[in-house]
């Protein structure tokens, strides 16, 4: 085994068609904010079925024009799952608010309408006032989202869908994948009046790679206008309704058209954007977005079929019936304490015979910073999920026998 190449956890997968088409944005006019930013964002929204797209610098950007744009701000509060990654969290903290952590399922990891229920009672109780639920579709799996979207509706709460994981993952009600009935993620939920978005990275080992990357997708025209001007400075170049001009004389010319130097400021915004050089990168990619899924998805049944032998110490990652997953991780359950050795000691031995593994994730309300803000909240399900969860190799360039290859040291080091 020591003779074949190490398999990290994830990889991007980038073929000559991507270096062409950033050579081509290094030879061309603009390096940033060009034809290949808006034809991303074009074909993002038509990828996704939603109204629009903003791209922006990285997904953590994304989450912060999300809750910026909703008007999240001090006193307020945002659910987030605790097992996530930290931004989830960080941006709803960055924009003023408290973060309202939720418990999850101890096998998908997902965040359900109970738990959620739950984190906005506490919530309450902290006389925060709750203003959005920010589920996260770990792995590639959606959370409930028909439930949550319900309940958002019924509480007044704005959906912010953290889909940094799930990028071609298609959602369906009752479980109905045919075409026609399933909804893909990032469509949004324009039944929630507050507001629904739902924010992607491109980060490298996310299933399309930009460098770095994100967006936001939304069908409010409002909200994502919104969005648009905070990830420029909330620069408008038009002026603006009822806000008055920053210089009345630049503003209009004889024919009523905005001067071309104008500009006016409503609300302090930031610079989140994406360059054309990641923009280009990320619609070459996007092209092959549904190469990649299904490769993923045909090694994950391969893992299913590979590690059924190692169950119960092994177990492949839970199924929730309500979505068509865009595999982003394959987070496999195994009982440390039954085969007697610590994760970290099956994490080295595993890297020694070339499998490389990662923990996703630390529940975020253990970290430092939020114990200290909130003192220790018991989340039995986001911890239970810890202990048992190590990521496997997965990504679109591993071979069949890689599958086998990582089973047989699983065994190796568990027997
Ligand atoms: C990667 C990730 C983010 C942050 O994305 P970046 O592009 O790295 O900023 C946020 N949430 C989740 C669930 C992620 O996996």
């Amino acid at each position: 085994m020591a003779d074949l190449p190490f398999l990290p956890y994830g990889r991007q997968s980038v073929e000559e068609e991507d270096v062409a088409a950033v050579t081509a944005v290094l030879r061309g006019d603009w390096l940033t904010q060009g034809p290949a930013v808006a034809g991303f964002e074009r074909a993002l929204a038509a990828r996704v079925g939603a109204a629009d797209a903003v791209s922006c610098a990285n997904g953590t950007a994304a989450l912060r024009l999300a809750y910026a744009a909703l008007g999240i701000g001090p006193g307020d509060a945002v659910v987030v799952p605790s097992n996530t990654f930290l931004a989830t969290a960080s941006a709803a903290r960055h924009a003023g608010a408290e973060v309202a952590f939720a418990d999850v399922d101890p096998d998908s990891g997902l965040m359900g309408v109970a738990e959620a229920e739950a984190a906005i009672a506490r919530a309450r109780n902290a006389g925060w006032r709750v203003r959005a639920l920010a589920p996260v579709h770990y792995a590639g799996q959606t959370a409930p989202m028909d439930g949550l979207a319900a309940l958002a509706q019924a509480e007044g709460l704005a959906l912010v869908e953290d889909a940094c994981h799930a990028i071609g993952t298609a959602y369906s009600s009752g479980g109905d994948l045919s075409e026609g009935a399933e909804r893909p993620v990032g469509a949004g939920w324009p039944e929630v009046e507050v507001g629904s978005l739902t924010v992607f990275s491109f980060h490298p080992v996310k299933t399309i790679a930009a460098g770095e990357g994100g967006a936001v997708t939304g069908n409010d025209p409002a909200l994502m206008a919104r969005v648009r001007r905070l990830c420029n400075h909330g620069m408008m170049r038009e002026p603006g309704p009822g806000e008055g001009f920053a210089d009345p004389d630049a503003a209009l010319d004889a024919e009523g058209n905005a001067n071309p130097w104008y500009y006016e400021m409503a609300e302090p915004g930031f610079n989140h954007r994406l360059s054309d050089i990641h923009a280009a990168l990320v619609l070459s990619q996007l092209g092959r977005l549904d190469r990649f899924v299904e490769r993923r998805a045909r090694l994950m049944a391969l893992y299913a079929e590979r590690l059924g032998p190692l169950a119960p110490l092994v177990r492949p990652p839970a199924l929730v019936p309500w979505c068509r997953p865009a595999w982003h991780l394959c987070a496999a359950r195994i009982d440390f304490a039954a085969a007697g050795r610590t994760r970290s000691a099956v994490m080295a031995a595993l890297r020694a015979l070339g499998v490389g593994t990662q923990v996703h994730y630390i529940p975020v309300h253990r970290q430092p910073y939020w114990r200290r803000r909130y003192g220790d909240l018991a989340l039995p399900g986001a911890m239970s999920h810890y202990a048992q969860t190590l990521s496997l190799p997965l990504f679109p360039a591993m071979a069949d026998g890689d599958v086998d290859r990582v089973a047989a040291a699983l065994e190796r080091v568990l027997s």
